[in-house]
């Protein structure tokens, strides 16, 4: 049969180009789980997807309860689920005051995080439920939130700290707390998004370590290369919109297109050479996929068990 692959933000950039590259295979039924159903619609029908490879189903991560009804409507649409893809995300580089979702978490962390976090633990169920050779769990990563990289390195550096700020509910000064996970006075919302990929990336590790053997399911992370042209730099200067792409593209010579992240994502679901479990996935100036390493920040067990028991109660798992 089918696979059905569940992908989270494909209503732009990588999201919709691997929703694009998966439906275009005839393998696989892709659900687009998106905040904004006209976009997506108009999406997909954009990029050419054939009618009947896809479903749309509303899914905000800004909100708890969204993500609850999301896992409620799927379950009654009657597919399975074969592979879940985390990939939405927000990116706030210029702001210095925060935003907050409809639970009151500062917005980058709420959405790539805490939104995703909810999601994966309610939807390891339906993964253990389906009889699919290869069942996946894949949470996007980023070369950012990695301080053992170039790119990491830029300023402001990515750092959970001791958590206390996430600890605290991310609620900002309005509420005697800090809108940072590491708790501090100033917010920073580049820095947030970079604090928000690393949970992502503990994340992805602490499910292998808690649910692979058990279930055989495999979960991954990946870095898919510099996609400077999608919409994840909307809300930045126009004048770095307009550099950030012959840069990537001449100088760091890190540049993606769009098309070709989508296959990258799109192999991680699918191939069966990257089934392997609690890996970080890069690509070569080849094109090669390989095996990466994580800062230590970013692979450090004793903060991802932490990371993972406050934000059960964050989202009232606990
Ligand atoms: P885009 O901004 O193009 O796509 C992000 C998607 O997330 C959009 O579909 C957006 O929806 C969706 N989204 C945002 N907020 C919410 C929400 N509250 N609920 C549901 N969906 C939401 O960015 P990219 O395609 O570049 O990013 C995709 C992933 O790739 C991210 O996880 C990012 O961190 C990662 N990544 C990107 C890199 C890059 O260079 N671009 C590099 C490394 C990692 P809408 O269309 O409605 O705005």
């Amino acid at each position: 049969r089918q696979g059905v692959v569940v992908i989270t933000g494909a209503s732009s950039g990588l999201g919709l180009a691997a929703a694009k590259a998966l439906s275009e295979t005839g393998k696989w039924h892709v659900v687009m789980a998106c905040r904004d159903f006209l976009k997506a619609a108009k999406a997909a029908k954009g990029a050419g997807m054939a009618d009947g490879s896809y479903t749309i189903m509303h899914l905000d991560l800004a909100s708890l309860d969204s993500v609850r009804q999301f896992v409620d409507n799927f379950r009654r649409a009657g597919m399975p689920l074969d592979s879940l893809v985390c990939n939405a995300a927000i990116y706030r580089p210029t702001a210095r005051t925060p935003t907050f979702t409809a639970d009151g978490y500062e917005m980058s962390v709420g959405v790539n995080h805490l939104g995703h976090f909810l999601l994966a633990r309610l939807m390891l169920h339906d993964l253990g439920k389906s009889d699919y050779p290869s069942r996946r769990l894949i949470i996007l990563g980023s070369i950012t939130g990695n301080t053992n990289t170039l790119a990491g390195n830029i300023p402001p550096k990515a750092g959970l700290g001791d958590l206390r700020g996430l600890a605290g509910g991310l609620r900002g000064h309005n509420h005697n707390g800090s809108a940072m996970i590491d708790g501090s006075d100033t917010f920073d919302g580049a820095k947030a998004y970079k604090d928000s990929k690393i949970c992502n990336m503990l994340t992805m590790q602490e499910l292998h370590r808690r649910y692979h053997e058990d279930t055989g399911i495999t979960f991954a992370s990946l870095y898919p290369g510099c996609i400077a042209t999608t919409g994840l730099f909307r809300e930045h200067i126009p004048l770095f919109r307009l550099l950030f792409p012959p840069f990537q593209r001449f100088i760091t010579k890190g540049f993606v297109s769009e098309a070709e992240s989508g296959k990258r994502l799109a192999q991680v679901v699918s191939d069966p050479s990257l089934g392997k479990s609690g890996v970080y996935w890069s690509w070569n100036k080849d094109s090669a996929s390989f095996e990466n390493q994580l800062s230590q920040e970013a692979s450090d067990p004793e903060k991802a068990r932490k990371l993972w028991e406050i934000s059960e109660k964050l989202v009232g798992l606990a």
